[in-house]
């Protein structure tokens, strides 16, 4: 029985998380939860497991909580997380919270030796260069669950990685994938919403859509698989069918296939190195799929992506300030503050502003975020 503590349940990857454990009850028990605001759906996810421990942002939704369910430890905030990621009795911390907001709860959760299944990519993006020593130090297993790099991961499996040349990394192009830069003007929250492959949360719909998911992804993946960023090549690839190919010395190219449904990978975290079946899936049949496509981004089209590979490229503290000023840009747009192409713009202003710091601390990390963000702000004129 693996013992697992989810953050960000009651998010799309924290309730897909909850099925699959579900419908493995034997194999998997979740014995620590984090909910953010959403205290309806955490209400939903306690009518099915019972967890001992929960965490949620407000000390008040606690108070609320543990009067209504004494049976459970509830803790909030910060240190809230930390605690239910820390616990000893905690074999695997499934990270599924989106954001920066993820990157302590990770750091503390290795340095307490658990293994780590890592959905929260902004975790890698902005401490790369911390998470992975890290990792190497205390002797964990960090198992992605980005379908892209479970693909990868899996394409890997008994391979030398030394004969590995490239890792290429598909894309579905997002919402807006066939519009031109002189259509992507005037698109609104809802068309961006509207993705055509993935049922995602909000922020990572839009990130879909101006391709900074994929940009967040080339950080993530250079990390995970220890290679250059000119050995990894995006493509569009619409279908949704191939999450992801790595291509060896001997030009062989190795891929992983299958209908786009996120509890595979979240559940390839959990068995690895086993295999388990998929409950209530569709297999694929690639003879009614019939023609798959694969193109190469037009850079200049996409230029998110081309400024993610910038911040990667320059790497130190540049791809904190993405990842930070990329997560307030989202959020305004959401909330119909700015529009689609002000996203990039905000992004690649905070970017030119930026004083690159070599090897940024964890400490000298939440200053250049918080930084990034006030950035971002001022250009509309709001403190
Ligand atoms: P959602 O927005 O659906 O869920 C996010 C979760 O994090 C929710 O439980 C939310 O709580 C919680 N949360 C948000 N902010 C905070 C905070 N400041 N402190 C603590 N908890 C917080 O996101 P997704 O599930 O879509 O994505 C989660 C992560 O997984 C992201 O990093 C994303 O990039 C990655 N990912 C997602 C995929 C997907 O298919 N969805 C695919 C691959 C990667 P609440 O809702 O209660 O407020």
């Amino acid at each position: 029985m693996k013992n697992i503590c989810v953050l960000g349940v009651t998010g799309s990857i924290g309730l897909q998380t909850v099925d699959v454990v579900m419908n493995h009850s034997d194999e998997y028990h979740i014995v620590a939860m984090s909910a953010g605001k959403n205290i309806t759906v955490l209400k939903d996810i306690l009518t099915k497991i019972s967890p001992k421990h929960v965490c949620v942002i407000s000390e008040e939704d606690c108070r609320h909580l543990q009067e209504e369910y004494p049976h459970i430890h509830f803790c909030y905030g910060e240190q809230g997380l930390i605690k239910i990621a820390t616990l000893e009795t905690v074999d695997l911390v499934l990270n599924a919270i989106v954001g920066f907001a993820g990157l302590l709860p990770t750091i503390r959760a290795i340095e307490n030796k658990k293994t780590i299944a890592l959905a929260n990519k902004e975790t890698l993006v902005v401490a790369g260069h911390i998470i992975m020593p890290l990792i190497k130090e205390y002797g964990v297993d960090m198992l992605p669950v980005d379908s892209e790099h479970s693909a990868i991961f899996q394409s890997l499996n008994g391979e030398n990685k030394k004969t590995v040349s490239k890792i290429l990394l598909t894309a579905s192009g997002g919402s807006f994938r066939d519009l031109t830069r002189d259509q992507l003007k005037d698109v609104t929250v809802e068309q961006a919403l509207k993705h055509p492959n993935w049922s995602m949360g909000a922020k990572i719909t839009i990130d879909s859509a101006t391709l900074f998911n994929k940009g967040l992804e080339v950080i993530e993946a250079k990390w995970l698989f220890d290679v250059d960023y000119d050995q990894i090549e995006v493509f569009i690839h619409p279908e949704s069918i191939v999450h992801s190919m790595v291509e060896y010395n001997d030009t062989s190219v190795i891929a992983q296939l299958g209908t786009p449904d996120m509890r595979l990978p979240i559940q390839y975290a959990l068995s690895y190195p086993n295999r388990l079946p998929l409950m209530n899936s569709e297999r694929l049949s690639l003879a009614k799929v019939g023609t798959l496509h694969f193109s190469s981004p037009d850079m200049e089209r996409f230029h998110a992506l081309e400024l993610a590979y910038q911040a990667g490229r320059t790497g130190g503290s540049m791809p904190c300030v993405l990842n930070g000023a990329n997560e307030v840009a989202n959020s305004l747009f959401l909330n119909g503050k700015i529009s689609f192409l002000q996203i990039e713009e905000l992004v690649e202003s905070a970017m030119k502003a930026h004083h690159v710091v070599g090897n940024p601390s964890l400490e000298e990390l939440i200053e250049i975020d918080a930084w990034a963000r006030q950035h971002v702000m001022k250009q509309l004129g709001e403190e």
